[in-house]
């Protein structure tokens, strides 16, 4: 049997939406939708990435041939979608509101049964560089990403001066170092069964603007944050960190939170 691979290809689309049920009093769309509610559109870059995979064949050394692979994206989705009002124009969203998670669903109903000798294996939609949300096995998630600036020394109370010195070099400098933090909080959720939304998305960063953000940002990591004084704030034991912090508090459930360091270093804990 021929061994499998995944293949990932990205498509983007200019679309307009709003938030907003006209049929609905202007108090309970904004109950509904919050910040977001207007009966005005605004508009997105959307770029989605498309996750297939299968076997390879043997003759041509292809899962598929990309070419086929873009057809259908063409027309399923940047036909159908590109330079459109979602909410006016697009027969998927006439009963249903165009957030990212419908969005999803309506893109998976439209690639089902066109990629032919390939699955699906995952649909990832990002909004913005700072939100998306993905489909995979049946499973909906939606990830949001924020920043805050730290500094922090890397020092084990447990080793001695030297070990500490020879572990973390640099990164062990009495006077500290810092980063950009980039900390991505993936959830999910029971989808409300009026906008599809599957976590309440004003009150997730509400809370993680208090949990993390305010109390992290632009602080010292081993003497500023209650949590990490007398740990050695690596970014495994931050990530852990900021995990417990949210787990009680998110909407929803939290699935992973993601911590970025620097650009070429990540660290994910996942729900167990
Ligand atoms: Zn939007
Ligand atoms: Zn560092």
């Amino acid at each position: 049997m021929s061994r499998r691979v995944r293949l990932v290809r990205k498509v983007a689309f200019a679309a307009g939406h709003r938030y907003w049920l006209s049929e609905r009093s202007a108090e309970e769309n904004r109950r509904l939708f919050g910040q977001w509610a207007s009966p005005y559109n605004h508009g997105h870059n959307f770029v989605l990435e498309v996750v297939t995979e299968g076997p390879v064949d043997p003759l041509t050394g292809m899962v598929v041939n990309i070419k086929d692979i873009d057809t259908v994206l063409r027309r399923e989705v940047v036909g159908a979608y590109d330079l459109k009002s979602l909410n006016d124009e697009v027969p998927d969203f006439a009963d249903e509101v165009p957030c990212l998670e419908n969005m999803l669903h309506a893109i998976r109903d439209r690639l089902a049964g066109q990629l032919d000798g390939v699955d699906l294996a995952s649909l990832t939609l990002y909004e913005t560089p700072d939100l998306w949300a993905k489909w995979e096995e049946g499973k909906l998630t939606l990830t949001r990403s924020y920043e805050f600036a730290a500094s922090h020394r890397l020092h084990a109370p447990g080793l001695s001066d030297a070990a500490n010195l020879e572990v973390f070099g640099k990164c062990n400098n009495p006077k500290g170092h810092g980063h950009n933090y980039v900390v991505e909080v993936e959830v999910t959720g029971e989808p409300d069964p009026v906008t599809g939304m599957i976590v309440d998305l004003a009150a997730l960063d509400r809370v993680v603007e208090a949990e993390v953000l305010s109390r992290y940002d632009h602080k010292c990591l081993n003497d500023d944050v209650a949590e990490l004084v007398g740990q050695n704030p690596t970014s495994e034991v931050v990530a852990l960190a900021i995990f417990d912090r949210l787990r009680d508090k998110i909407p929803g459930r939290l699935v992973a939170v993601r911590l970025h360091e620097t650009a070429r270093s990540a660290f994910e804990v996942r729900e167990p």
